[in-house]
């Protein structure tokens, strides 16, 4: 990893924690003090308690004042040499029961913070995705960004709180320890203990360094090779139809178990190199604790003063076996917030305007204004495409496939910014109006409307939430849809299993269609809304739709004739331009792609196929 990729990790590290970590002050602060106060406990504390305590019980040694004026006022002088042997064994429990409180106090208030920023940080990722363009969402695997939201979060935060947590104590902890050490060294001349000390110290730090990077290249591709993984699995729930009509089972299960093991693989490299560090570092300080015995006895230290001095190196290597983790732990949290930034940074192509124009209901006209537009550069769907629709027109769009009829409506809606000129509504350029004022404009009734998780009323009152039950009612009514709602078990309460199975496509376009009453939109945009729909059901579904279209502004998307016969204008798309627009009998007259298109259709329909 180049030093620079490195020194990024770590920014994005540090910029993960003052963001994040500064709302949480209250439970943050208290919790690294409890931490500060285990570490002290821990280093120095229990070594110097061990130091204590052993001569006591051990050479008969005096209790240490105030303790040994607490035994003589309580027990006989007989009873005085046992009871200050216990007294003074009490201490050892003591010190690591008001540590173990301490570090207790410390891992709870900081977990609760962790999760409260978890919360925070999947929240955002979230809003993000709400907020960022379509062509965002097109251009990344919906695996990939699911595990942003749901693992990648949930990994961050295990990963803040370790580190935070780490960060305190394991310091301070080796901070006291090494503080005893020098202490005791200077007291009996035995710096030799501590050069040795800061040579391990040192001898560990490229073990670490280098385990580390080696982990960050591991991470970053488990980060990629889950989020296949996550591809491959929701592709497979969400296309069960397919797979099982076109028999894919087999090749899905195939598919799937090469992305597992390459998950594998991955996962079990960054494992050798996590695992082989402790063992490493162990040795390390294993050699270098066999050495303090040698120069200790040959400098003539006692048992206590040995086993004081054995106590306080195991806490100075603990901290320093994990520091190391914690290195590489700050690196992976890094690299993975690097991915996250991918959708947090990522540049919004459909800006918000600072300050909207406020449209308070929209009368319905639409205007193109020398519209262009590619979705790759380049390569240009819309060409130069002027155009004005009055409010109330019902405008039909037709053309061959990929003539760019389905462009103009996306650039209606603003799921797309045209490249060059602007489209209007009511005068006002689109990207002028606020995103709430531009969603209530624009109603959208498309081929395979989704349910949401919720009752048949809630799928409803989507269309405007708030609206009564009197209200969604009337919609359902409008949308002939009170039919089969009534006579289906559980009414309008009835639960929608997911995605709206048990449904068929009729009733779900029904509720579709009841939603754009509710909405109430000037703008109307029905977007191959009986394509998918038998002729029964089509010509059901039509007269709502008609009545829906009544007073609105609406443009109609479909290849079956039969579905554009109320519209009163006819728009001819040819390669991305209007090479049409007028009624069915001008343009049959005038029009020869018009022509074509209609005599192909009319004459399927006499053969009995698709009118
Ligand atoms: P129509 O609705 O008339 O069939 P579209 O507007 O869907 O046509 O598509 C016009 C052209 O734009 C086609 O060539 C299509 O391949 C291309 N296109 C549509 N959507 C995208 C996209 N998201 N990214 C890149 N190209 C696209």
């Amino acid at each position: 990893m180049s030093a620079q990729a490195e020194d990024s990790v770590w920014k994005k590290y540090g910029f993960l924690f003052h963001t994040y970590i500064s709302g949480e002050k209250g439970r943050v602060v208290p919790g690294l003090l409890f931490g500060a106060a285990a570490a002290a406990l821990g280093g120095a504390g229990l070594p110097a308690i061990v130091e204590t305590v052993l001569p006591i019980v051990f050479g008969g040694e005096p209790l240490p004042e105030p303790l040994a004026g607490w035994v003589r006022d309580r027990f006989s002088p007989e009873e005085i040499p046992s009871a200050a042997m216990w007294a003074a064994a009490v201490l050892i429990p003591l010190v690591i029961m008001v540590r173990g409180g301490a570090a207790f106090l410390n891992s709870y208030l900081l977990a609760k913070a962790g999760l409260r920023i978890l919360e925070k940080l999947r929240l955002r990722l979230f809003e993000r995705l709400q907020e960022l363009p379509l062509a965002f969402h097109e251009r990344h695997k919906r695996g990939e960004l699911l595990n942003q939201v749901l693992g990648n979060t949930s990994l961050l935060q295990g990963n803040m709180i370790a580190i935070l947590n780490d960060l305190v104590i394991q310091p301070l902890t080796l901070l006291s320890a090494f503080g005893y050490l020098l202490y005791t060294a200077l007291r009996h001349s035995e710096a030799a203990m501590l050069l040795v000390n800061l040579a391990v110290t040192g001898a560990c730090i490229p073990v670490i360094k280098r385990v580390g990077s080696r982990m960050v290249r591991k991470t970053r591709r488990i980060v990629d090779s889950y989020a296949d993984m996550t591809s491959v699995v929701e592709e497979n729930l969400t296309a069960q139809r397919d797979i099982r009509s076109l028999n894919l089972e087999e090749m899905q299960v195939e598919l799937l178990r090469a992305r597992v093991r390459e998950y594998i693989a991955h996962s079990l490299r960054l494992s050798f190199w996590s695992q082989a560090l402790a063992p490493a570092i162990e040795v390390i300080s294993a050699c270098a604790l066999a050495f303090s015995l040698y120069m200790g006895c040959r400098g003539g230290l006692s048992l206590e003063q040995f086993a004081a001095i054995a106590m306080a190196f195991y806490y100075c290597y603990t901290p320093i076996k994990t520091l190391g983790g914690v290195q590489n732990l700050i690196r992976v949290t890094g690299a993975v917030y690097e991915k996250m930034e991918e959708v947090l940074e990522a540049p919004d192509e459909t800006p918000e305007p600072a300050r909207p124009v406020p449209l308070v209901r929209a009368r319905g006209e639409v205007s193109f204004r020398r519209v262009s537009f590619s979705y790759l550069p380049g390569v240009p769907v819309l060409r130069e495409v002027s155009l004005e629709v009055p409010a109330g027109q019902i405008v039909a769009l037709v053309g061959p496939s990929g003539s760019g009829k389905t462009t103009f409506i996306n650039l209606i809606c603003r799921f797309y910014d045209a490249r060059e000129g602007s489209v209007c509504l009511d005068g006002v350029d689109v990207r002028c109006l606020s995103r709430a004022d531009r969603a209530r404009a624009v109603g959208l009734v498309s081929q395979f409307p989704v349910l949401f998780r919720g009752s048949v009323a809630d799928n409803i009152r989507v269309g405007r939430p708030g609206a009564s039950d009197a209200e969604v009612r009337e919609a359902a009514r409008l949308a002939c849809a009170d039919e089969f709602i009534d006579s289906s078990p559980g009414g309008a309460a009835r639960l929608i299993a997911d995605g709206g199975e048990g449904l068929s496509g009729g009733q779900r376009q029904r509720i579709s269609i009841a939603r754009a009453f509710l909405k109430n939109a000037p703008v109307l945009i029905l977007d191959e809304a009986t394509a998918s729909l038998d002729m029964n059901s089509e010509a059901q579904i039509q007269r709502s739709l008609e009545s829906l279209a009544r007073r609105r502004t609406t443009f109609i998307v479909a290849h079956r004739f039969s579905a554009i016969r109320m519209a009163q204008r006819i728009l001819v798309f040819d390669r991305g331009r209007i090479v049409g627009d007028g009624s069915h009998d001008e343009l049959y007259a005038s029009s020869p792609l018009y022509r074509g298109l209609f005599d192909r259709q009319a004459a399927g329909a006499g053969k009995g196929g698709a009118a």
